[in-house]
């Protein structure tokens, strides 16, 4: 019997523990063609699991080429996962009632995490598979600040060392999330620091001061690859990341058949896509196998706009250029976006699989302003009593845009968003918002020319 679409009672959808997925799924095997492998920046041969042992522990390195559909989460992850998962699914009804839309509007809250963000669900296992390996040290970047604090958090879990580089705009402006990660026993540097041979290089130039994810990348990678006993994380971009944050989508496609839903509209902010990935590749799924048809959109900032105005080229991963090249949508290895708010999405390029996807034409992408985010989070802050980050403001600003096209075209629309992390140490952003300080960024096309003419030739 179909439910009644508006009884009180399903304003939080929430799973029982045993309603857990078990596995992630790998989405690889169900494209029509397989995303185009990285290349080794001398030789341009595809890199092999053995380039990328240096960095990582061989379980993840499987991960990232495997070609099974779905990898059983290993029973201690699980064991750790279930301190807040499943996470709650909600019928935003206060927005909704807000806006006066017929829009039924969902939103999967990752903010339960005990960091605050969607990254502990890959924070967790990557730490696991780097202690099964042996490893006694992990090495990081982060950029808002919220990678770091996962993956402290999952080292302490483990007892593994945790060594961070924070890009230096947010490490200056956000304190207390390098005390965040400091309480988990992490030691956090200022990127670009003089502790690497990257970051003194990089450091040297003015234009740099403020950093870059690129930059902190160099100086985690450029540590971890020195030291046999140190592996390096990453917090998005590579498959196996994208992988272990599926656990999201599977978990609201059992909390959408709980209320005979189906989605019309997903849509998703994209930094290096794995939000964005976890929500919708296992909705992607069912839409290739013709059991619902939902358009499946990724926003960026408009400072930062990899998918809807970069190339689709092979270029490294980090600044200093040590990073295997990966085929993706760039804006090239030395852009340095704007010091915007959403720190989360301030990375030149976005993940490959996600790239690949995006030109098989499973899904779009637009780009908005930071004050539209901003005047949406307000909004949704108002009416539905969480405070989003910065980076799921994208999303939410499209998923108003949307709502509110529905009520003049009257059209039944279902939308569907991942909150994937809270703002309670991005107030500061706040502030500058309803002070009246924050200023859009307008980029013309010359301003992306001189980090695309210096895109690897491939
Ligand atoms: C890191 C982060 C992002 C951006 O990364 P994705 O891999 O694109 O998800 C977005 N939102 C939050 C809350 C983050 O912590």
């Amino acid at each position: 019997m179909a439910l009644d679409k508006n009884p009180k009672s399903f304003t939080k959808i929430t799973l029982d523990e045993g309603e857990m997925p078990t596995q992630w799924y790998n989405i690889i095997p169900d494209l029509p063609s397989p995303p185009p492998p990285p290349l080794h920046p001398g030789t341009l041969q595809p890199v092999g699991p053995d380039d990328l042992a240096p960095l990582f522990p061989m379980d993840l390195i499987l991960q990232e080429v495997s070609s099974e559909s779905y990898i059983d989460i290993p029973g201690e992850v699980l064991d750790i996962y279930r301190q807040w998962r499943p996470s709650p699914l909600y019928r935003a009804r206060g927005l909704e009632k807000a806006l006066g839309t017929p829009a039924r509007i969902y939103y999967k809250y990752e903010g339960v995490s005990p960091a605050g963000s969607h990254k502990a669900n890959t924070s967790v296992p990557q730490a696991y598979y780097n202690k099964k390996a042996g490893k006694k040290k992990i090495t990081t970047e982060t950029g808002a600040g919220q990678w770091g604090t996962a993956l402290s958090y999952a080292c302490s879990l483990f007892g593994l060392e945790c060594e961070i580089w924070q890009v230096g705009g947010s490490f200056d402006s956000k304190p207390y999330r390098r005390l965040m990660m400091e309480v988990f026993g992490a030691k956090v540097h200022r990127s670009p620091s003089n502790v690497t041979e990257a970051g003194r290089r990089l450091g040297a130039d003015p234009k740099n001061f403020s950093g870059s994810l690129g930059i902190a990348i160099s100086e985690a990678v450029e540590i971890a690859a020195q030291d046999p006993d140190a592996a390096y994380a990453l917090g998005s971009v590579l498959n196996h990341v994208l992988l272990h944050q599926t656990i999201i989508g599977e978990e609201a496609l059992r909390q959408f058949a709980k209320i005979e839903e189906t989605p019309t509209l997903l849509v998703g902010c994209t930094g290096g896509g794995s939000n964005f990935a976890g929500l919708s590749f296992p909705f992607i799924r069912e839409k290739l196998k013709g059991k619902m048809n939902p358009e499946i959109r990724a926003v960026e900032p408009a400072s930062c706009p990899s998918l809807t105005r970069g190339k689709y080229a092979y270029d490294f991963g980090d600044t200093a250029g040590m990073t295997p090249l990966m085929k993706m949508h760039t804006l090239g290895h030395d852009f340095i976006p704007d010091p915007i708010h959403a720190g989360g999405l301030r990375y030149h390029g976005m993940s490959p699989l996600i790239s690949h996807i995006y030109e098989l034409g499973l899904m779009t992408a637009s780009a908005v302003q930071q004050t539209e985010c901003f005047e949406a989070a307000i909004k949704f802050a108002r009416t539905e009593g969480i405070v989003p980050a910065p980076e799921p403001t994208h999303a939410i600003a499209i998923a108003i845009r949307e709502a509110l096209e529905a009520k003049k075209t009257g059209e039944e629309k279902v939308i569907l968003t991942a909150l994937c992390g809270h703002g309670h140490f991005d107030l500061a952003a706040y502030d500058q918002f309803l002070r009246g300080d924050m200023k859009d960024s307008v980029l013309k096309d010359s301003d992306f020319e001189s980090a695309l003419a210096a895109l690897p030739r491939v």
